[in-house]
């Protein structure tokens, strides 16, 4: 059983960009926590504040790994251990240039569609404090 990456408690697998905003299963996009970090008050199914920290963590690693302009289909499966239909599947409304993908393209396919910014989690922390 796997443990919380929080506490060390027995641990479920958080998909950081849910698979009902279209995360895919890669481990990157897994975060390992208890009931209470997962599903609790201030776990990131409950709390904005959770969920956008895990997320632009997660934007910020892929940024960080994908350090070339243009990416194959077999490059990012192996560098991110993605199956490859599921990650053809995502990139088919992407443009494919002889090169590849283009690196923006493939980490808005992993990020849901969505790039998260610094400013939102400001945002949302103002939010959280009435402000
Ligand atoms: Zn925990
Ligand atoms: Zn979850």
């Amino acid at each position: 059983m796997s443990k919380c990456e929080i506490c060390g408690a027995n641990a479920d697998k958080h998909h950081i960009i849910f698979r009902s905003e279209g995360g895919l299963n890669f481990p990157l996009n897994f975060k390992f926590l208890c009931d209470k970090h997962h599903r609790g008050k201030y776990g990131p199914h409950n709390d904005k504040l959770t969920d956008m920290k895990y997320k632009l963590e997660l934007q910020d690693t892929l940024y960080l790994l994908l350090n070339k302009q243009y990416y194959t289909i077999a490059e990012i499966s192996e560098l991110l251990d993605i199956n490859c239909r599921q990650l053809k599947k995502s990139l088919a409304p992407y443009k494919k240039y002889k090169e590849g993908y283009k690196k923006e393209d493939i980490i808005l396919t992993l990020m849901g569609g969505v790039i998260y910014t610094e400013y939102d989690l400001d945002y949302l922390f103002q939010r959280s404090l009435g402000l």
